[in-house]
C-alpha cells in the first residue's frame, strides 16, 4: 500500500512518516499543495493524509480541486483545527475521515486500515482467498491455518495481489505499491520477492501472465 503524506510541520511529518514506514506502508512525504499535486500526477497512491493548514494553498482548496478533477483516492484529514465548522468543511470538500492533532499513531493506523478496506469494498479486515488468509492489522499470513512468515515487502506484494484476485499487476505497479521514493529499487527486486512468495506459499498461488504481470488466480488453488 502506498500513501501520500501532505504535512508542512517537520516534527509531525517526521513522526508520522517514520511511523507509517515502520508499519509497512510505502509513504512519500510532501510539504505543500503543489508538491502533492505533482506526486499524485506521477504516482498511484492508495490513500492521502492531508494537513489543512499548509503554506500557500491550504489543504481544503487542494482537496476541492482534486475531487473536481475526479480523484477518488481516500483522503484522511490531519489537522489542529478542531472546530466543528472546519470538520464539516473538510468532509464536505470530499474528505473521508478526520483526525484532530495531537493524535495517537495507533488510532491513525486503525483509521487508515478502515479507509483502505472501505475503498476495496470490504467490511471485513481479513483478506481471505481459499486457504490463504492475510491479516493487515497484525501483519500475519496463514495458509490453511498455519502461519507463513513473510518479509515486509513480500507481505505488501501479496496484499496488493490479494486485493483483486485474477487481475494482473505489472512489475512497475507492484514497485509503486511497495516502494516509496526514498527506497532504491533493484531492477529485479520484485521478481526476487515473488520467487520467495511462491516458495513460501506453494505452487499455483502467484501466476505470471507473460508481458503483463503477476496475479493470484481468481479460483484459489487447493492448499
Ligand atoms: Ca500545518
Amino acid at each position: 500500500m502506498r500513501l501520500l503524506l501532505v504535512e508542512d510541520d517537520p516534527m509531525i511529518g517526521e513522526g508520522v512518516h517514520l511511523g507509517l514506514t515502520q508499519e509497512g506502508y510505502a509513504t512519500d512525504w510532501v510539504k505543500n499543495a503543489t508538491a502533492a499535486e505533482s506526486a499524485l500526477t506521477a504516482g498511484a497512491y492508495d490513500l492521502m493524509l492531508l494537513d489543512l493548514g499548509l503554506p500557500g494553498r491550504d489543504g481544503l482548496a487542494l482537496l476541492r480541486t482534486l475531487r473536481i478533477q475526479g480523484a477518488v483516492l481516500p483522503v484522511l484529514i490531519l489537522t489542529a483545527r478542531d472546530g466543528v465548522a472546519d470538520r464539516v468543511a473538510g468532509l464536505d470538500a470530499g474528505a473521508d475521515d478526520y483526525l484532530v492533532k495531537p493524535f495517537d499513531l495507533e488510532e491513525l493506523f486503525a483509521r487508515i486500515r478502515a479507509l483502505l478496506r472501505r475503498q476495496a469494498g470490504r467490511a471485513e479486515p481479513q483478506l481471505r482467498h481459499g486457504a490463504l488468509s492475510l491479516d493487515p492489522v497484525h501483519g500475519a499470513v496463514t495458509m490453511a491455518g498455519r502461519t507463513v512468515l513473510l518479509s515486509a515487502k513480500e507481505f505488501a506484494i501479496l496484499q496488493a495481489l490479494l486485493h483483486r484476485p485474477g487481475l494482473p499487476l505489472s512489475r512497475g505497479q507492484l514497485e509503486q505499491h511497495v516502494y516509496s521514493w526514498k527506497e532504491a529499487v533493484d531492477s529485479n527486486a520484485v521478481e526476487v520477492h515473488i520467487h520467495a512468495l511462491r516458495r513460501k506459499l506453494g505452487a499455483g498461488w502467484i501466476l505470471n501472465l507473460r508481458g503483463v504481470g503477476y496475479y493470484v488466480p481468481a479460483e484459489p488453488p487447493v492448499a
